[in-house]
């Protein structure tokens, strides 16, 4: 056991053990090791971590921001000051190159953190003058949150929903995926260490049923997940039955336009990230690539001479730059995908198999190109570095089949006619959209999905409505005047 956390969940400001609950294996993906072994929640556990989120957030929401302010910047500081062991701990977790770890994952959360911390202040009412009378609205907590996350990017789930939520004097219980329980724990730590007062931040672990006991509880006022549609469906629906707040940032089929007058290297080089950074584990991945006509031989042989550069290894090395899949479910599940692309016609142009390295959940960067709309791999989420290359003619034609499909996370487009970029952007159906860039998420640009990708949005002052609940204060300055 290498990366053994004190113990399973972070409840009222300390680690906690149940060994009660039944065992979960922390699987290193690289090498198949078990590196740590954590409980599922008891009910006991969960009941204690609620009944800390309650009983802490009511001082939280009445603590001025600036002094919520000062402690979560303090944990941003702590966060830096170990960012090497941070970023090797989430290597372990989900098996990520460290060359990714140490650049995108805690950083990435620590600036969610450092930007709710400078937003909270200025968040203010309204006045809104009747006459003499008037309005003045305030912009509350919404109370206990529930956080319930992926095993893509553990660390930065966990900061991207905790950050506002606490910023804005919100409590949370966190629920990692079981796949990667170890990067939430520290988070957890870190913050009481930076001051955060017990029982704000928890963090229970557990599979699906734990979190979907957690979704009903009565004492949870709102509910974000980041997964995929399926269990989006279930929790929306269960939060449904108390009227909670949700905010769901579920799956995606997105596509990444290149039209013939782009940059190549760019569109390449953006291809790439697109689909095989994370291994291809990433919601937002441009994974279906429509590339124009005229352009597609050259796009092609760039795209396969760099793709076949790519060093795939051990992600605890520097140069490593692709990993293994982060299970071997996961693993199954997506050669199940490059098996059925070959059956369905689709022409490999690079990669389609495992990787020749003997232990872990490797797979080869994949190309197909002459994918075509129907082809299962156009149409269903891998979350695997599986890229599907698809011809087109025009933009009207380009339009209507990037739209055709049920997701809206995200869309690119490449071209050096900016007047062009824009008009398609205004046509595609996305939370998230890119011109000449792809998979760049800074905190300061909300981030979500439209159609079955999402509700809600993470990140940036759009963040600040799905923490916080207006309450309207009329003010009567004069008589009242009642026909009775
Ligand atoms: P899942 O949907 O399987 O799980 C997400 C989380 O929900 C996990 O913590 C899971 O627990 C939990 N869960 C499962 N069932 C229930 C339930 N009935 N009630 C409450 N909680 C439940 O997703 P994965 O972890 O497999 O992550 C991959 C998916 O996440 C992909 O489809 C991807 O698109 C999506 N994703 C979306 C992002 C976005 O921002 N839009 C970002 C990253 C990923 P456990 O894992 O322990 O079973």
């Amino acid at each position: 056991m290498i990366a053994q956390p004190k113990a399973s969940h972070f409840v009222d400001g300390a680690y906690v053990e149940d060994v009660a609950g039944a065992a979960i294996d922390v699987i290193f993906p690289a090498t198949g090791e078990v590196i740590a072994r954590v409980h599922e929640a008891t009910p006991a556990i969960l009941d204690r971590a609620l009944a800390s989120a309650r009983r802490a957030q009511g001082d939280w929401a009445r603590t001025r921001p600036v002094d919520r302010a000062r402690i979560l910047r303090r944990a941003v500081d702590l966060i830096h000051a170990q960012a090497e062991d941070l970023a090797q701990l989430e290597t372990l977790d989900t098996g990520k190159p460290i060359q990714e770890t140490r650049v995108a994952d805690w950083p990435s959360g620590a600036d969610a953190l450092e930007y709710f911390a400078g937003l909270a202040p200025t968040v203010t009412g309204q006045t809104i003058p009747l006459g003499q009378d008037f309005v003045y609205t305030l912009r509350e907590p919404v109370g206990v949150c529930l956080g319930i996350g992926a095993w893509n990017y553990p660390s930065q789930i966990a900061c991207w929903k905790s950050a506002p939520a606490l910023a804005l004097g919100n409590a949370m219980v966190f629920k990692p995926s079981e796949v990667t329980p170890l990067g939430a724990l520290k988070l957890a730590e870190i913050l009481v260490q930076a001051g955060l007062p017990a029982g704000l931040f928890n963090v229970v672990q557990g599979r699906g049923a734990v979190g979907a006991a957690l979704v009903t509880d009565p004492r949870v006022d709102k509910v974000s997940l980041t997964g995929s549609v399926p269990t989006g469906q279930k929790v929306y629906a269960a939060a449904a039955a108390g009227v909670r707040h949700v905010t769901m940032e579920l799956g995606g089929k997105s596509p990444l336009i290149i039209f013939d007058d782009a940059n190549v290297e760019d569109a390449v080089g953006a291809a790439l990230l697109a689909n095989f950074y994370s291994t291809g584990q990433i919601c937002s991945n441009g994974t279906r690539v429509f590339v124009q006509k005229g352009i597609k031989t050259r796009f092609l042989d760039r795209l396969k001479a760099r793709t076949e550069a790519i060093v795939l290894g051990d992600p605890r090395k520097d140069d490593t730059q692709l990993g293994p899949l982060v299970s071997a479910a996961q693993l199954d599940k997506v050669m199940g995908y490059v098996a059925q692309a070959r059956d369905q016609g689709g022409r490999v142009v690079t990669g389609g198999n495992r990787a020749p390295i003997k232990d872990g959940f490797y797979i080869q960067p994949t190309v197909f190109a002459d994918v075509t709309d129907d082809m299962t791999l156009a149409c269903e989420e891998v979350f695997g570095p599986v890229m599907a290359v698809l011809d087109f003619e025009d933009e009207a034609e380009v339009i209507a089949r990037a739209n055709a499909t049920e997701f809206g996370l995200a869309a690119g487009v490449f071209t050096a006619d900016l007047a062009r970029a824009h008009r398609v952007v205004a046509q595609l159906q996305a939370g998230t959209c890119w011109i000449n860039a792809y998979n760049l998420t800074p905190v300061e640009s909300p981030f979500g999905g439209v159609k079955m990708s999402g509700v809600g949005r993470e990140n940036g002052h759009a963040a600040v409505e799905h923490y916080t609940q207006i309450k309207s204060v009329y003010v009567g300055m004069g008589p009242v005047d009642a026909p009775y």
